[in-house]
């Protein structure tokens, strides 16, 4: 039987039971280094608080978390590994590169120019699946790519031919980041042109468009859609998210759908201007079990679909 990588050794796919599919524990916007006036990170006091949370979690449940954070984002595997230990949860962590825009892609548009990034990069993800991540010896059990709203930039397009090429080499699952509910169909396109089995991808952020459409198109290929934005109405409301979610469940597309928030923990660099609380009070880990969950109830989605979503799906995308 496959085994995943988790940050704390290796699990069964059997063993992850109810697992939120996308959440970070911490993430630095690239230059968040750069801001040398900030306070230093208070690393004891992150674990606190990450390990509070995910007693939170466990208590309603939760027995598994996916941090697809990049390599760019202030990625810390080791805290993760840390805050796995201390709370019982099983975490999974993330190889892979983040959009272009707001990722560290000068580093690789410089190599680039001069030789071949796409190479590279896929040594890269391969080698952190296969030996660990940096001297960590904690190994990715996930390969993250991203795009930015309605364009696949070039180096976006490599960051992805690199993860589909990592992902044959290495067998490790595919987990995608997009804006504005636009270029899923793009991404997954380009996977299956490179070989990659849909059924081993999940077009992240899905639940930012309301067009089933989009939806449908992608499912019908065989993917797996994250409805993993739950509570950032900022971005997108929630009731679009479930009016989506709850007719794809209806028409049987339960088996193809993840749920989650994409919530952030604590954040590198100085402290947001505006508490999250304030700026979107439902994106919290546990909205979908909290609130999500009774409304799709509510709706009359059978229980079995909604264990499909967070307990099934999660083990059949690991088990590949
Ligand atoms: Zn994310």
């Amino acid at each position: 039987m496959t085994t995943i990588q988790t940050v704390t050794g290796t699990c069964r796919p059997t063993d992850l039971g109810l697992t939120l599919m996308h959440e970070h524990l911490i993430i630095g916007w690239p230059g968040w280094d750069s801001d040398t006036a900030a306070p230093p990170f208070d690393r004891r006091e992150a674990k606190r608080l990450c390990v509070d949370r995910m007693q939170e979690l466990k208590g309603l449940g939760v027995t598994a978390l996916v941090d697809p954070c990049p390599i760019d984002l202030g990625r810390d595997v080791e805290f993760a590994a840390e805050v796995a230990q201390a709370s019982g949860v099983h975490i999974i962590c993330a190889t892979g590169l983040y959009k272009e825009e707001s990722g560290g892609a000068a580093y690789f548009k410089f190599r680039g120019a001069f030789g071949d990034a796409v190479s590279e990069m896929t040594e890269i993800f391969v080698k952190e699946v296969k030996e660990g991540i940096g001297s960590t010896g904690i190994k990715a059990g996930v390969i993250k790519v991203a795009t930015g709203p309605h364009q696949i930039t070039p180096y976006e397009h490599n960051v992805i031919i690199a993860a589909a090429r990592a992902h044959k080499a290495t067998g490790a699952p595919i987990t995608t980041h997009t804006d504005e509910g636009t270029m899923g169909r793009e991404q997954l396109a380009l996977l299956i042109e490179e070989g990659v089995d849909p059924r081993h991808v999940i077009i992240g952020h899905s639940c930012g468009s309301a067009d089933l459409r989009y939806h449908t198109d992608m499912l019908d290929q065989g993917a797996y859609l994250g409805f993993d934005r739950f509570g950032l109405e900022l971005l997108h409301p929630d009731r679009l998210r479930l009016a989506s979610l709850i007719g794809l469940l209806g028409i049987g597309f339960e088996r193809q759908i993840v749920l989650s928030h994409d919530t952030v923990w604590c954040w590198r660099g100085r402290p947001l201007p505006v508490p999250v609380e304030q700026l979107a009070p439902q994106w919290d880990p546990r909205h979908v079990l909290q609130h999500i969950v009774p409304t799709l109830r509510e709706a009359g989605v059978a229980q079995g679909k909604i264990d499909a979503m967070l307990i099934e799906n999660p083990r059949r995308y690991f088990e590949g």
